[in-house]
């Protein structure tokens, strides 16, 4: 499978190297931005329900605070790496950047699956993290998320570490908490609605109304319901939906030519976001094989379940009807497919400008428990809209007049701004 044959941390320094040239960025600045800062690799020993001691292994990885205190989240996983982990903290300060929010990028782990662990070992493992970094991390220099199978109870037993060893409620220091525990109202929405206001700019730079479209998605979890949701609501026609199916270990296309219906759909939904495969056929879906949305004659595809899903191997088999591609996963395109669809002229939102909305979200969650005042929903919604807005218009702005392709464009505006930041402090 090609997803395994890229070492991220190898992508995202390559990917900087490129804009670095075209920025024609100093030799002390590239060497700075190319790496992280700080990492922290630490053990995290746990009692175990069964009484023996075992020893988890730990990382944070702030890859720069230029801008601001470092963002990003914690991914409990098997097969985490740190240069994972390094990528994605780089990736998290060029999204922090793109969209103009103050913040830094970071990211962190522990190599574990919380499959196999007792809401009891995951919870010392939450709280042994803070142990091992709590000098490091905190709401004014470093400020982590739940990711990759952590959620909001995670946050909250960190918090509620972090806050005895430091004596003190500081509910800024950590954002995805549970609405009423500090969390914003909004944040599930954020990622999948900024999807689409992306998108909505988007097409009415190319004089398309949204309302004559057709899209295909990939993913039905929370980043595509919520972009499904935005969608349909501005008029759009969603006719093909993926996933993957728990029980068979595949994916499917659930397919309605007519259009999905968003809520008979969620009606059938398990919690990973996989379609229960008859009752769709029940209610007229046909069920294609798994990467049949790709191949659907749509206007637009939106990937948003997974990394390297648009590769090598399957480029060639995107519609000639489709125009627009918005990423709505992380990294949803590898580096050989990106050449294909650059050439082929069709419009894509890269993903760390178009998912934004998520972080931006936090960082309202952050500026909301910072001030102890916290904002409607439609207060939250809008200023996500503003933000995204502004960020989509910034960078298609530099894509027009460089002749740019968006991805390059976002990331020269993203490196730019950071690099600017390292300048004005005087570090490079
Ligand atoms: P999720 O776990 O809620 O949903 C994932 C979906 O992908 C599920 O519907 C699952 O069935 C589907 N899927 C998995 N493997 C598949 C396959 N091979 N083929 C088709 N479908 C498949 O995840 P999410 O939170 O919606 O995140 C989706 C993507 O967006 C990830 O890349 C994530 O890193 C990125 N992202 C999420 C957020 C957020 O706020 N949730 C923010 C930024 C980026």
């Amino acid at each position: 499978m090609e997803s395994s044959s890229y070492n991220p941390y190898q992508v995202a320094q390559s990917q900087f190297d490129k804009v670095a040239a075209l920025l024609e960025l100093d030799e002390g600045v590239r060497e700075l931005l190319r790496q992280p800062m700080r990492e922290y690799h630490f053990t995290i020993p746990v009692r175990m329900d069964d009484g023996a001691i075992k020893v988890f292994k730990g990382f944070r990885v702030q890859h720069n605070d230029a801008r601001g205190p470092a963002k990003g989240g914690i991914r409990f996983h098997p097969m985490e790496t740190v240069d994972t982990v390094r990528a994605l903290s780089m990736w998290m300060t060029w999204k922090c950047s793109v969209v103009d929010i103050p913040l830094g990028g970071a990211k962190g782990g522990v190599i574990c699956d919380p499959h196999h662990l007792s809401l009891r070992e995951q919870e010392l493992i939450c709280r042994g993290w803070i142990r091992q970094v709590a000098k490091n991390v905190g709401p004014l220099s470093d400020v982590p998320a739940p990711d990759v199978m952590t959620n909001g109870q995670h946050m909250l037993w960190m918090l509620d570490e972090f806050e005895t060893i430091h004596g003190g409620r500081f509910p800024g220091f950590i954002t995805g908490k549970p609405v009423g525990m500090g969390g914003s109202l909004g944040r599930t929405e954020a990622t999948g609605f900024g999807v689409i206001y992306v998108l909505r700019e988007a097409l009415k730079v190319k004089g398309i109304d949204i309302a004559k479209t057709t899209a295909s998605v990939q993913g039905f979890g929370n980043v595509a319901q919520y972009a499904v949701q935005k969608c349909t609501e501005l008029g759009g026609k969603v006719v093909a939906i993926s996933c993957w199916d728990q029980s068979d270990k595949a994916a499917y296309t659930f397919r309605k030519k007519s259009g999905i219906g968003l809520d008979e759909l969620r009606g059938i939904t398990d919690k990973f976001g996989g379609i229960d495969k008859s009752r769709a056929r029940d209610l007229g879906y046909e069920v294609l094989p798994g990467d049949a949305w790709l191949e659907q004659d749509v206007d637009i595809l939106i990937p948003a379940a997974l990394e390297n899903q648009i590769n090598g191997t399957n480029v060639q088999k995107i519609a000639k009807s489709v125009t627009v591609i918005t990423e709505g996963a992380n990294g949803p395109t590898t580096p050989e497919a990106d050449e294909v669809i650059k050439q082929r002229g069709i419009f894509l939102l890269p993903d760390f400008l178009t998912n934004a909305g998520g972080v931006t979200c936090s960082y309202f969650e952050q500026v909301q428990c910072n001030t102890n005042y916290y904002w409607e929903k439609d207060e939250v919604l809008a200023k996500l809209d503003t933000k995204m807005t502004s960020a989509f218009a910034a960078v298609n702005d530099l894509a027009q007049r460089r002749k740019l392709y968006m991805r390059d464009a976002a990331y020269v505006i993203a490196i730019n701004r950071v690099a600017e930041a390292v300048r004005l402090r005087g570090w490079a």
